[in-house]
């Protein structure tokens, strides 16, 4: 993997502050064996620390900085959650 991220419409926190984008609650499903997915770069997104306190929208900075690649992780954060994983996911 590789590429620089697109910069996003809003102006990013300082750098250094990446923070996992999805909550708890929604990863707790997801079996130990696959939740390596979810340590990929486009589950993080950029936060100061004055913003990891804030409620904003981690997903959509997440979705801005990486695009199609957080889209897809989402995606099957989903399908995860619903078991609804086609059999041959993994070799796509
Ligand atoms: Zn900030």
């Amino acid at each position: 993997m590789g590429g620089v991220p697109r910069l996003p419409v809003r102006r990013l926190c300082v750098p250094g502050g990446w923070q996992w984008v999805f909550p708890d609650g929604e990863v707790r499903s997801v079996p130990t064996d696959q939740a390596w997915r979810l340590r990929h770069p486009e589950a993080f997104a950029p936060l100061c620390d004055r913003c990891r306190k804030r409620k904003i929208d981690r997903r959509a900075l997440a979705q801005a900085i990486w695009g199609p690649r957080f889209a897809g992780l989402a995606r099957w954060l989903e399908a995860a959650r619903a078991e609804t994983l086609p059999p041959d996911w993994d070799r796509r």
